[in-house]
């Protein structure tokens, strides 16, 4: 039972994922105390600054806030101790879907009573990466005493994010952490996609190159969401918004990861029903592409996080079914998909606004693809052991069909095409090695009599008699044929002319004996015996025996003659 322990094993990782996960999830969410004043508002409108400080605003937990998907403008409001800042001054939205950010600092009031709005515009990044793209921040100010911010963002999709307050020293490390963390997923997912290349030149099937497509796609989508590989795009990808990048990326994984799972559990025919549910996942998958480009953001993330649920659960229900079917690979496939689904699901219930904003929530999906990975590569395994056990079954049948179209009905030798088709191969294989081969053609004497004597049926006995005789007498690689209604011809590699005059005549006299004793007298045959010669065909050489044959009829039947 191999894919039972497949199987074990599978289940011993994914609960060891499991735990890893359940271990990192507390982590993050630090709170961070100076930042315990913060409140929010949107509006649909753009309004100016000014007015945007009469709006309702509420207070913001933990300077977390998720409204999902949203389009318009969202404002906050932050009060902020100057003495406590003094050595974290960045502050930073955690979230790369906003389009706009803009620093207000709030002054005193003017001579008309009118609140003097100061924007701060970027005046220092953190250092050393700058090139490399961070969450949106601003440098605050010195100041002393407590000082007021508005801070705008504009937003047109998920809009889940996270206010934080550190140094640009953290802010530094957290980047390269992010980086470092990136380049260990980057590492394990192309070792996964180098594992599927290797397995799919040594069993020669696409399948595992779908697999390696769905990683990369999964590695891009990953890339580009957390804003790391998109310095790394080329010009012309870089002018279209990230909301697009995502959109392109999710496409790509669902094509490839459907592609991946229809040919692994082999639904175009085995499963009739999910198929075209799938290829139609498929197809919305690629018109959600050009669609994103005039739809507004919020509708087409919508569209992409519908499709990307639908393809989780309907390859999780197409697992699901092939296993039903008695497909064992599918246990390993579903279990790795499932953890990717759990891990979508959260990630997706984040972004539409159904779970808070948690940090540990923004990396489900790494995590989730990480383990998705490992688990796969048992399911890629385990196919292909079934793969090489279906093919031995397959074999196995191959042999089954091929003995009974060579077999005859009647006496269970071989028949007339087994003999055409061995005799060449006997001959080769002679000529090759240097080694005799004789051939014997054997004719049941005046059976047209016998049949008219004792009817059909007890000819048909005489037969099968004859046929028990000739298979007693000739070694094991020795092969019997039926050649036409009572004629025979047995071949006998690596026996020349005498051995193979023994061996006919030890069927001659045992047939003679055993008839009589069987069926009562009057059984007998001839026979005629030849080896092979240099330049001898399968005709000549059945020729030369069938001549010898004759010349035992003309010479009084019951008798062997050897071919000149
Ligand atoms: P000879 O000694 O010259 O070979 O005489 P023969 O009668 O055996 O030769 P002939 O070729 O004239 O007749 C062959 C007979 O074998 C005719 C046919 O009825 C019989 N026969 C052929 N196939 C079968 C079979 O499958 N079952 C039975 N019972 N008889 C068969
Ligand atoms: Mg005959
Ligand atoms: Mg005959």
């Amino acid at each position: 039972m191999v894919w039972m322990r497949g199987r074990r094993s599978a289940l011993l990782w994914s609960w060891a994922i499991l735990v890893a996960l359940l271990l990192l999830a507390p982590f993050a969410q630090a709170e961070d105390s100076r930042l315990n004043q913060v409140q929010w508002a949107s509006a649909d409108q753009h309004v100016s600054p000014v007015e945007a400080l009469d709006l309702d605003y509420r207070p913001m937990s933990r300077a977390t806030l998720n409204l999902g998907p949203f389009q318009g403008h969202v404002w906050l409001r932050l009060r902020v101790d100057g003495g406590e800042i003094r050595d974290g001054r960045w502050l930073s939205v955690r979230w790369p879907y906003f389009r706009d950010f803009r620093l207000y600092l709030v002054g005193p009031e003017g001579p008309g009573g009118e609140p003097i709005l100061l924007e701060l515009r970027e005046a220092e990044r953190p250092g050393g990466l700058l090139a490399m793209p961070s969450d949106p921040g601003r440098l605050l100010p010195m100041f002393e005493g407590e000082r007021e911010f508005l801070l705008h963002l504009s937003a047109d999709g998920p809009t889940a994010m996270r206010l934080t307050l550190g140094s640009l020293e953290d802010e530094r490390t957290r980047m390269l952490v992010r980086y470092l963390l990136f380049g260990v997923y980057l590492g394990a997912m192309l070792g996964m996609a180098a594992y599927s290349l290797f397995l799919m030149l040594a069993v020669r099937e696409r399948t595992y190159l779908g697999y390696a497509a769905f990683l990369a796609a999964t590695v891009l989508y990953i890339g580009l969401r957390y804003n790391i590989l998109t310095p790394l795009l080329p010009g012309v990808l870089q002018s279209i918004p990230p909301a697009g990048h995502a959109q392109l990326a999710v496409a790509l994984m669902v094509l490839s990861g459907i592609w991946f799972v229809r040919r692994f559990l082999r639904t175009r025919s085995d499963d009739r029903l999910l198929d075209p549910v799938l290829l139609g996942i498929m197809g919305l998958a690629v018109f959600s592409v050009p669609a994103s480009a005039w739809l507004p953001g919020v509708i087409s993330f919508e569209i992409v996080a519908a499709i990307a649920i639908a393809a989780v659960l309907c390859i999780l229900w197409a697992a699901w079914r092939a296993m039903r079917r008695g497909f064992h690979p599918a246990f390993n496939l579903l279990v790795g998909w499932a953890v990717f689904a759990a891990a979508v699901l959260l990630y997706l219930g984040l972004l539409l606004g159904v779970l808070p904003y948690a940090a540990w929530l923004t990396v489900a999906l790494p995590l989730g693809s990480l383990a998705q990975a490992l688990l796969l590569a048992f399911a890629l395994g385990s196919r292909i052991r079934h793969k090489q056990r279906e093919e031995a079954v397959l074999e196995r049948e191959r042999d089954r069909y091929r003995f009974l179209s060579e077999q005859d009905g009647l006496t269970g030798l071989y028949n007339r095409r087994a003999l055409d088709r061995r005799l060449e191969q006997a001959i080769a294989t002679a000529s090759r090695n240097h080694q005799p081969l004789s051939l014997v053609v054997l004719d049941t004497d005046l059976f047209k009599d016998y049949n008219d004597r004792y009817g059909h049926l007890a000819g048909d006995d005489a037969l099968r008699c004859l046929a028990r005789v000739m298979r007693a007498t000739v070694r094991h690689e020795d092969m019997c044929f039926r050649y036409g209604g009572e004629e025979f011809v047995i071949l006998l590699p690596g026996q020349n002319l005498s051995q193979a005059t023994v061996v006919a005549e030890r069927i001659r006299e045992a047939y003679r004996t055993g008839s009589a004793s069987e069926l009562g007298p009057g059984g007998t045959v001839s026979l005629g015996v030849a080896e092979l010669r240099d330049g001898d065909t399968a005709n000549t050489l059945l020729a030369r025996a069938d001549a010898a044959l004759y010349h035992a009829k003309q010479r009084g039947r019951d008798r062997v003659e050897l071919a000149h």
